[in-house]
């Protein structure tokens, strides 16, 4: 007789009568060996079960399932009473989660085999989201998004689950393929969706594709021979499909673009990332060979207002400009977070003796060494104006001397 579980039968039942064999320590855990195999362990890529045991005195936890020489195993944080009576409840948020990643991954590996030549690699199905590796060359994302909109397309038609167990030699090519089947003995569970796939499987699944719900690709990492998707499906997905499109409208109205713009917006936004660079070089150039400077009774004083910079850009620009004498340099880089640097040469008393007070009359913050002061302001409402008084505040008092 072949091996049948309840969550192949009946995967929404949650609730069992169990006993305790066993309890033992693990590491951190406690492996609490139960009579029944009613929950579902990790394996074939699919995480373990999650729930609580409750027993007569006491609720206890139970983190993961694994399986241990044939024998069901509930990972806890707590030991067990060997010989205790239970009842398993299952967490069937988790369960369910499960359910609809592991599902989903069978269409959506079977939709990318239509799309192009595919072979699947590894794989990492939680209550949470499913990872999978295709292994194929040079795996473009415009074709996984075609294998998205199929698996979109299968939920929409509500296809029925089947599953049958058959015997090892009698499986098809296709269907021998998915990893480890070739290696068991017997008969194997087949798992199919409507006619569109059948797969070797031994988790948990949905009992029709509509039960997905949802299904997203989040992530892709490309590497030469393969890419790691990372998928989400029903409330998590949509959760992420909304708080991304709010972002987009939560911007349209301050920042005029269409929604379907945002692919140029995006590339433009990183084009002046890449010119801002190129114009901080410059200016980097210009200010550290020919500053312009004023005289402050016998200081030459460079003060600039400079948006764009950041603090790294400031502190490289002081490191490499030339002192020479009696001098003050004021850098000031304006933006949500304000950020100046203070820097002298040959004066009598220390730089935080100059500036530091202009800086705490004004909202900021700083400290710094002998000769260099860094500060900072939190959202000034306008900039210039607090660069302008802290600008002639110092000539007054480089004035005084
Ligand atoms: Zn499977």
């Amino acid at each position: 007789m072949s091996q049948t579980y309840v969550y192949w039968e009946d995967p929404l039942r949650d609730t069992f009568d169990i006993r305790v064999i066993s309890c033992t320590p693990e590491g951190e855990n406690f492996h609490v060996e139960i009579d029944s195999p009613v929950a579902r362990p990790e394996g074939g890529g699919q995480a373990g079960d999650r729930g609580l045991l409750v027993l007569s005195d006491a609720e206890v936890r139970v983190v993961d399932t694994v399986e241990r020489e044939g024998r069901v195993i509930l990972v806890t944080k707590t030991e067990v009473a060997p010989g205790a009576s239970a009842k398993l409840l299952i967490d069937m948020e988790w369960r369910r989660g499960m359910m609809r990643n592991h599902s989903a991954e069978h269409l959506f590996v079977a939709s990318m085999k239509r799309v192009r030549d595919v072979e699947l690699g590894y794989i990492w199905i939680s209550g949470e989201r499913g990872t999978v590796d295709l292994h194929g060359k040079d795996i473009t994302l415009d074709e996984i998004a075609r294998g998205e909109r199929e698996v979109q397309r299968l939920i929409l038609q509500d296809l029925p689950m089947h599953s049958r167990m058959v015997p090892v030699d009698q499986l098809s090519e296709e269907v021998r393929a998915r990893e480890g089947v070739t290696r068991r003995h017997g008969e194997v569970r087949v798992v199919s969706f409507g006619d569109f796939d059948s797969s070797a499987c031994s988790g948990t699944h949905v009992l029709s594709t509509g039960y997905i719900g949802c299904f997203k690709v989040v992530d892709c990492k490309h590497f030469p021979d393969r890419v790691r998707v990372e998928f989400l499906t029903h409330e998590r997905a949509l959760g992420l499909l909304s708080d991304v499109f709010n972002v987009v409208l939560s911007r349209k109205d301050s920042y005029p673009f269409e929604i379907e713009q945002l692919g140029p917006v995006l590339d433009r936004a990183k084009r002046l990332i890449q010119q801002r660079e190129e114009l901080v070089h410059v200016l980097e150039e210009i200010i550290t060979t020919q500053a312009p400077s004023e005289r402050v009774g016998d200081v030459s004083l460079v003060a600039l207002y400079l948006p764009g910079m950041e603090p790294g850009d400031l502190r490289r620009l002081v490191k490499r400009m030339r002192f020479d004498g009696k001098m003050a340099v004021l850098l000031f880089a304006p933006g949500k977070k304000s950020n100046l640097i203070f820097a002298i040469n040959d004066l009598p008393a220390e730089a935080r003796e100059y500036i530091q007070p202009l800086v705490e009359q004004n909202g900021g913050r700083g400290g710094g060494s002998r000769e260099v002061f860094t500060g900072g302001f939190a959202r000034l409402e306008d900039p210039r104006a607090v660069f302008n008084r802290i600008a002639d505040g110092l000539r007054e008092r480089l004035r005084s001397g």
